[in-house]
């Protein structure tokens, strides 16, 4: 029994396409392949996700799956075979937003030379931001290894596909005559051969060169996200164009902050006498600092919210919000006098818990967080 796509994605039937693409992303960034190397369990959960997303966002094949389910795709087109990895990658542009095509040098020439030719590889490399650079977004020089042609390599058009690229056969069949194309074996389908291989460079004109690569990262990635740069992977041989830079997004954890999607969360410490008689706190934010106030008596495990002092949204839906955890310090030792006063209040009323039904426990507080 093939799974459900709404449950794949953790969504309701009636989850809007804004709903579904956020699922989607989410699961993309859980079981994406640089995360999970090697874990097979996690590539086929990706993959998975992939499918799912496939047929939920796109409005037609959503409407025969709520009609027909799986058997919808069964004896059509898309079968049950799934994507392969590249179709997935090449989905990632739509999901994770303009910041991860516009911003970088795009395509748009290159193609249209009426031949195949050949692609470099691609590269891959992983970048750790602090929050402040996520919360500001930052421009990155980073160093990278990649593949060039050598100085004075020159290569002329393969004699072999007389510099197409491919080599068409023809062969009679019992339906008649078949014509197929297929990548010339002598030049690798690129239609290009070596001429001058100037000394040091590898069989194929390419020697390995250190290049510092400037990288824009906008405000507000997360761990996971990949960003390309284009056509600063390894080059192609002849001219062939350029493999692209793939460029792993990590977070180096804060030492006060933790990051929960855009909100941030920090753990504010009190004195017991400041909770009993309420104080004005000034907390270093990652820009700036603000002032709080406390009101007196207030418990320990309360949440103060800050609205729009979190991560601003990567596609530019404003920002979350800072989370002050509030926790009552209570001091592990007592000199005889302070000793005196705790053992007296032990027996006073005032000081025994009574809490209220506005005095949330940490459960219904998690509870609503999820509501
Ligand atoms: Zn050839």
């Amino acid at each position: 029994m093939k799974e459900d796509f709404y449950d794949i994605l953790g969504v309701s039937k009636g989850a809007s396409s804004g709903e579904i693409k956020k699922a989607y992303r989410k699961k993309a960034i859980e079981f994406h392949p640089d995360k999970n190397p090697g874990d097979k369990a996690a590539e086929i959960n990706f993959k998975k996700a992939a499918e799912a997303y496939e047929v939920l966002s796109d409005s037609r094949k959503k409407s025969q799956y709520d009609q027909f389910g799986h058997a919808a795709f069964e004896s059509g087109g898309f079968g049950g075979g799934g994507m392969n990895m590249d179709d997935i990658f090449s989905q990632f542009g739509d999901i994770f937003g303009s910041a991860f095509g516009g911003n970088f040098d795009g395509f748009s020439s290159g193609f249209g030379q009426g031949q195949s030719r050949g692609k470099g590889s691609n590269l891959r490399i992983k970048v750790g931001l602090s929050l402040e650079e996520i919360v500001n977004g930052v421009d990155k020089k980073i160093k990278v290894k990649r593949k060039v042609q050598a100085p004075g390599v020159t290569y002329s058009s393969c004699s072999t596909c007389k510099g197409t690229g491919q080599i068409m056969r023809v062969t009679n069949t019992i339906l008649g005559r078949m014509q197929s194309s297929s990548p010339c074996p002598a030049c690798n389908g690129s239609g290009q051969t070596l001429s001058n291989r100037p000394a040091g460079s590898d069989s194929n004109g390419m020697i390995e060169n250190e290049e510092t690569v400037s990288i824009k990262i906008p405000a507000g990635v997360e761990e996971g996200m990949q960003l390309k740069v284009t056509g600063k992977g390894n080059e192609a041989t002849g001219n062939g164009i350029a493999g692209d830079l793939l460029v792993l997004i990590e977070e180096i954890p804060h030492d006060n902050f933790v990051r929960e999607g855009n909100h941030l969360h920090l753990d504010l410490y009190i004195s017991i006498s400041e909770a009993v008689l309420g104080v004005t706190k000034e907390i270093s934010l990652l820009e700036g600092k603000v002032r709080i106030k406390l009101e007196s008596g207030i418990q320990s495990g309360k949440t103060l919210r800050l609205r729009s002092k979190g991560v601003g949204d990567l596609n530019g839906y404003g920002k979350g919000d800072l989370l002050v955890h509030v926790n009552v310090w209570t001091p592990k030792e007592l000199n005889k006098e302070q000793k005196q006063f705790f053992k007296k209040m032990i027996e006073d009323d005032n000081f025994k818990p009574a809490p209220s039904k506005t005095d949330k426990s940490f459960f219904e507080k998690v509870k609503d967080m999820f509501s």
